[in-house]
């Protein structure tokens, strides 16, 4: 039998209206691509996403059409966030940082029939156009910002002006589409994550239930992570329904501009990858003091290094480790510690939040072996995470071939990641199954080497990739950007500080340095492009 409650659509218009409605106070802080600073409320932001939606259907954008932003974190974005798909349109956030081959192969494959973009990628778009001959394009500034253009961009302002700012938001399926995301792709073509109106509602919900309770109503949250990367890890959607202040930084995302934003907009909680909050931790030192108000970090992407976690709650800042990716929404953990945890003595917090938390409500996890059997949640057994969820990507985008690879026969989704599950719930992930390291038929993480040696005073970032080796098959060598190349780090000093943790053979065998990092689009180290320069390094 039924119940007999009301079914309601979960829409994501609900979530902006929510906010116009209910937090007057709360605000949309961007710091512009044009310089300044800009402020506006949610009924502002509501107002103003209802003109775009206006302004779309007047240019024949309608249900299911694509529209491509290409954008840093502001509130122009934002509000494509909400005036596309509020009229079933689908807003497809496109990756700035990758390359013009794949940003062709992207929009062609999503079919997208306008391109939103930010004043910063004028002249890369412009070097694109002709292999898009059916695009338009709409600059997103003021008139007044307006530059000579190739594309016969329109202006994002003169669209909205004029236009009612108030509608009733059509009624359709939840399950209707509303997003699109491609992951970057450093295996193969880049492949469409397709979000629909009731998984990044649900989203929404589950962030605003593992959201750390000291931090109280209504924060101030900084996203770093951009709004074309996963969806900000869902703040545009969590932010309206908590009511928080969304401060958007643009363009300038090192350590001294965000300790800046942080410390003149009272950031309380910020969002980012680990190598944001390397920069950040920097500045703290070089400032000798931590932005006033900032007191919670969510990290993700990829592993925080338990040095720089600790770093960070000594100065009394919270951190909660999330892992997830572009097919999770991103959501799957979460560490923010459960009652019973708080009061831990620091080292065992520590050990605690080193991991990447428990699975989020709605988010079962299991992890296999090579041959699909379930391993037990020991703390010990190591296995490919598999997630399934109302929040997890049924398969790609336009890509049965794909899709066929990552769901397996009882539905769930193979992440390419492996993980241990402790018997309580703790989720650590030990590599990307490409990444582990195979030494005498015994496997090496490289997350665990590398979260030991970042501990080296001496070592800015570092990476461990596999080198061939003819009696072991592969050994970890260890890549590592020094503090101050002057003063570089010896192998042996860095087999000292792993001593005490690792068995010797797990050691790096040896050790080579680079002046820059290469990251990928989404800012993480490339072991790919690590493995292409090193991969045959001959230790001495
Ligand atoms: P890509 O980097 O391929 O574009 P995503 O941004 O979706 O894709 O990244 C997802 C991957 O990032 C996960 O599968 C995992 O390997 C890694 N990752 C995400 N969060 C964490 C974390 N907290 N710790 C370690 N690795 C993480």
């Amino acid at each position: 039998m039924d119940g007999l409650m009301m079914h309601r659509p979960l829409l994501q218009s609900g979530l902006l209206d929510y906010a116009a409605d209910s937090f007057p106070a709360a605000e949309v802080v961007s710091r512009r691509v044009e310089g300044d600073i800009h402020r506006q409320g949610y009924a502002r932001t509501r107002a103003r996403a209802v003109q775009l939606s206006f302004a779309l259907e007047e240019m024949g954008i309608g249900a299911g059409d694509r529209v491509a932003t290409l954008a840093w974190n502001g509130y122009r974005h934002l509000e494509l966030y909400y005036g596309v798909p509020n009229i079933g349109a689908i807003c497809h956030t496109i990756n700035p940082r990758l390359s013009a081959e794949q940003l062709i192969f992207i929009a062609h494959h999503a079919g997208d029939k306008v391109l939103f973009l930010d004043l910063t990628f004028l002249p890369a778009v412009e070097k694109l156009k002709d292999h898009l001959p059916k695009m338009h394009y709409v600059l997103m500034t003021d008139r007044d910002h307006m530059p000579d253009n190739s594309l016969d961009a329109l202006c994002y302002e003169d669209l909205l002006a004029g236009r009612p700012t108030d509608r009733d938001w059509p009624e359709f399926p939840e399950t209707t589409a509303s997003g699109l995301c491609y992951t970057s792709g450093t295996t193969g073509d880049p492949k469409g994550t397709l979000y629909s109106h009731r998984s990044n509602v649900l989203h929404a919900l589950s962030i605003a239930a593992s959201l750390s309770p000291d931090l109280g109503p209504q924060p101030r949250i900084l996203p770093v992570v951009p709004l074309f990367h996963v969806n900000a890890w869902g703040l545009p959607f969590a932010g309206p329904l908590i009511g928080a202040s969304l401060i958007m930084p643009g363009p300038n995302l090192d350590g001294a501009s965000l300790w800046q934003l942080c410390e003149d907009e009272g950031v309380e909680s910020a969002w980012g990858v680990p190598t944001i909050w390397q920069g950040l931790f920097a500045e703290i030192r070089k400032r000798g003091a931590k932005p006033a108000a900032l007191r919670h970090i969510v990290v993700g992407g990829s592993a925080m290094p338990r040095s720089l976690t600790e770093g960070f709650e000594k100065l009394g800042i919270d951190v909660n480790h999330a892992w997830g990716m572009t097919e999770t929404s991103p959501l799957g953990s979460h560490g923010s510690l459960p009652v019973d945890k708080r009061d831990l003595p620091f080292d065992r917090r520590m050990a605690l939040k080193a991991t990447q938390g428990r699975r989020v409500f709605g988010v079962d996890l299991k992890i296999v072996d090579e041959d699909g059997r379930r391993l037990p949640h020991d703390g010990d057994a190591m296995g490919e995470l598999f997630v399934r969820g109302n929040t997890v990507a049924s398969g790609y985008f336009d890509n049965e071939t794909a899709s066929r690879k990552v769901i397996d026969e009882d539905g769930w989704f193979g992440t390419g990641d492996i993980a241990s599950i402790s018997a309580d719930g703790y989720l650590t992930l030990r590599d990307r199954a490409k990444d582990l390291i195979k030494s005498g038929g015994e496997w090496i993480s490289s997350i665990d080497v590398e979260n030991l040696a970042i501990a080296h005073p001496k070592i800015a970032q570092c990476a461990v990739i596999a080198m061939p080796h003819p009696k072991w098959g592969e050994r970890p060598l260890l890549v590592v950007k020094p503090e101050d190349d002057a003063d570089r780090p010896t192998l042996d000093e860095i087999r000292d500080l792993l001593a005490p943790h690792l068995a010797s053979w797990q050691f790096p065998d040896d050790l080579v340095f680079v002046e820059d990092m290469p990251l990928t689009a989404t800012g993480k180290i490339s072991k790919l492009t690590l493995r292409e320069r090193f991969g045959d390094h001959v230790p001495p």
